[in-house]
C-alpha cells in the first residue's frame, strides 16, 4: 500500500529519543546523566497547580471555544503588552495544544506547494519538520559560532527568493542560547518588510535571559512588521509546564482565523483544565521565574567554565534559554580509545557507551560539529556528566 510520500519523509524527533533513551536506560538501574533534557526541571509553581484543582473540583470542565478560552486570550494580551509592548485584540490569538503544535497550525495556514521557509542554523528540530509538513521547503541559512550563531544580514539577503514565503526567527535560540539584539532584528525587520515576507518569531525562552540581556519581538519594533509577524509564545519553559501543553500565537486576523479553523477539525480546544491554570500563570505571582532563572544561570556558568576546561572541546557563551552548544570539531576524524569519530552522532554514541552521558548530536539542529548540552539538570549531575567526558576523553 502507498502510505503518505509526504510523510514518510518526516524524521522522528531526535532530542525527545534521546530523552526516551535515557530515560529507559535509568529504568534499567544504569546510572545515566541526560544533557538532552529540553524541560525546566522545577516543579509547576503552587498557585498554577492550585487553579487547575479548582477548576476540577468547581468546572467549567467541559469543551471551550476551539482555538481558546475568551479570559485566557485576553490574559495573553495583557501579557504581550505588559511584556512585549505589543498591543492584539483576542481575536489575534489562538491558543493550542503547545507551541510545538501552535507551529504546525502556522505553517499550514501559511504555506502553499513549493513555498520556501528560511531557517537559520542551529535550528530547533522541529522548524524543518513542520515545514515539510506544510508541502513547504525549508531553506537553510549557517549561523557561524564567531557571529554567535546570529543571522547576519547579507546571508538573509542571497537566501531570499521569490518563492520565500517566512523566516523562522527563534531569540533566546534553541540551541544555541543566542539572543537577538534591537539593532539586529531592526535589520532583519527591515529586509522583511521590503521583500514581503512572514516572520515566525518563536519567543518560547523568552524569560530564560542572563547577563542583563533583554529579549525583544521584531514585533514590537513597528506596526509594518507587526503585520507580518506570527509571535509564537507558550507556558512551557517560562512556567515549567512542559506537560499541561499550552501554547499559542498572536498574527494578524487574517492568519489566525485560518488557524483557528484548522484547530477547530485537528484538536477543538486545547485542555480546558489547562488553559484555566494558564490564566493564573499569566497573571499570578511570577516570582518563581525568576528563581528559576536564577538557579539557571548558575549552572550556566559552571557549565560554560567546565567545557572550556576540558582539552579539544570548547563553547561560547549563550545569553538565553538552557542550552549550551559545544564545539566537538577538533575530535570529528579523529579516533577515542578505538572509537571512530566520523560526526556528532557518533560522539553522542560513544559517550553515551562508554559513560553513560547522553547528549543531544549537533546534527539534529544541523550543526554536525556541536554538541548541544542542557543544563535544565542539577548541578552536582552537571558536574559529575562532565567530569565523566573529559575523564574519558582525557585520561
Ligand atoms: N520552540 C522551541 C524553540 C522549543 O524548544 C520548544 C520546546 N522544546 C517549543 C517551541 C515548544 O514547546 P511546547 O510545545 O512544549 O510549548
Amino acid at each position: 500500500m502507498k502510505l503518505s510520500e509526504k510523510n514518510l519523509k518526516i524524521s522522528p524527533s531526535v532530542t525527545l529519543t534521546i530523552d526516551a533513551r535515557s530515560k529507559q536506560m535509568r529504568a534499567e538501574g544504569i546510572d545515566v546523566i541526560s544533557f538532552g533534557v529540553g524541560e525546566p526541571d522545577f516543579q509547576t509553581p503552587d498557585n498554577i497547580k492550585r487553579a487547575a484543582i479548582e477548576v476540577i473540583e468547581k468546572g467549567p470542565t467541559g469543551y471551550t471555544a476551539a482555538s481558546g478560552l475568551p479570559e485566557l486570550k485576553k490574559a495573553i494580551c495583557e501579557k504581550l503588552q505588559k511584556d512585549n509592548g505589543l498591543s492584539y485584540h483576542p481575536e489575534n490569538i489562538i491558543v493550542s495544544n503547545g507551541g510545538k503544535h501552535a507551529l504546525y497550525n502556522i505553517f499550514q495556514a501559511i504555506c502553499n506547494p513549493g513555498d520556501e521557509v528560511i531557517i537559520p542554523t542551529p535550528y530547533w528540530v522541529t522548524y524543518p519538520e513542520s515545514v515539510k509538513m506544510a508541502d513547504a521547503t525549508p531553506v537553510y541559512i549557517e549561523c557561524t559560532e564567531e557571529n554567535e550563531f546570529r543571522l547576519q544580514k547579507s546571508d538573509l539577503l542571497a537566501a531570499i527568493t521569490p518563492r520565500t514565503k517566512a523566516i523562522v526567527l527563534n531569540s533566546p535560540s534553541n540551541p544555541t542560547g543566542s539572543v537577538y539584539t534591537k539593532e539586529e532584528l531592526e535589520e532583519i525587520a527591515e529586509i522583511v518588510v521590503k521583500h514581503n515576507i512572514l516572520v515566525v518569531s518563536d519567543e518560547i525562552y523568552e524569560k530564560l535571559v542572563y547577563d542583563g540581556e533583554k529579549h525583544i519581538s521584531i514585533a514590537s519594533l513597528n506596526e509594518e512588521i507587526k503585520e507580518r509577524t506570527i509571535v509564537l509564545n507558550g507556558m512551557s519553559k517560562a512556567y515549567a509546564m512542559t506537560g499541561w501543553r499550552i501554547g499559542y500565537t498572536a498574527s494578524n486576523l487574517e492568519i489566525a482565523k485560518i488557524m483557528g479553523n484548522i484547530q477547530s477539525h485537528a484538536t477543538s480546544n486545547p485542555n480546558t483544565i489547562a488553559q484555566y491554570a494558564s490564566i493564573e500563570a499569566l497573571r499570578g505571582e511570577q516570582t518563581t521565574i525568576e528563581e528559576m532563572t536564577k538557579a539557571f544561570d548558575e549552572r550556566r556558568k559552571y557549565m560554560i567554565h567546565r567545557i572550556n576546561e576540558i582539552k579539544d572541546l570548547s563553547c561560547i557563551t549563550p545569553k538565553g534559554a538552557f542550552y549550551v552548544m559545544m564545539n566537538i570539531s577538533k575530535w570529528i576524524g579523529k579516533e577515542i580509545k578505538g572509537y571512530k569519530v566520523n560526526n556528532s552522532i557518533d560522539f553522542a554514541e560513544i559517550l553515551l557507551e562508554n559513560t553513560k552521558v547522553a547528549i543531544v548530536p549537533g546534527i539534529a539542529f544541523g550543526a554536525d560539529n556541536f554538541m548541544r548540552l542542557s543544563y535544565a539538570t542539577s548541578l552536582e549531575n552537571i558536574q559529575e556528566g562532565l567530569n565523566r567526558i573529559d575523564d574519558f576523553l582525557n585520561k
